[in-house]
């Protein structure tokens, strides 16, 4: 018996690569980080742990917010933050 070359196998799904940018993961999040400035040492700990780089820093290394369209509320951050600087607090607090 003869066997199939990859030309031979019919079509299958597709599934376009790199999208993960246009996900709004922020979307799952029941908890959100709400950071405080005027704690903020700038160490970058939060920015560094973050698993969806959802911490915002300008060029000079400075932490500037929270990305709320991909963070989804994980709490990394506020863990890892050695000045409280980050508070979980639930999504219900902003509607
Ligand atoms: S871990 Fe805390 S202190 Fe350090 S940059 Fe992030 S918010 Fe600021
Ligand atoms: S809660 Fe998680 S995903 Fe959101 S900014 Fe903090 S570490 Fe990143």
């Amino acid at each position: 018996m003869k066997l199939k070359g990859w030309k031979d196998l019919p079509p299958a799904t597709v599934v376009p690569a790199a999208t993960a940018e246009q996900v709004e993961t922020g979307q799952w999040r029941s908890i959100r980080p709400v950071w405080d400035e005027s704690k903020c040492i700038h160490c970058l700990q939060c920015w560094i742990q973050c698993p969806d780089r959802s911490i915002k820093a300008n060029e000079e290394g400075k932490v500037t917010g929270v990305d709320y369209f991909y963070c989804k509320g994980c709490g990394v951050c506020a863990k890892v933050c050695p000045k409280d600087a980050i508070e979980m607090r639930p999504e219900s607090d902003f509607i």
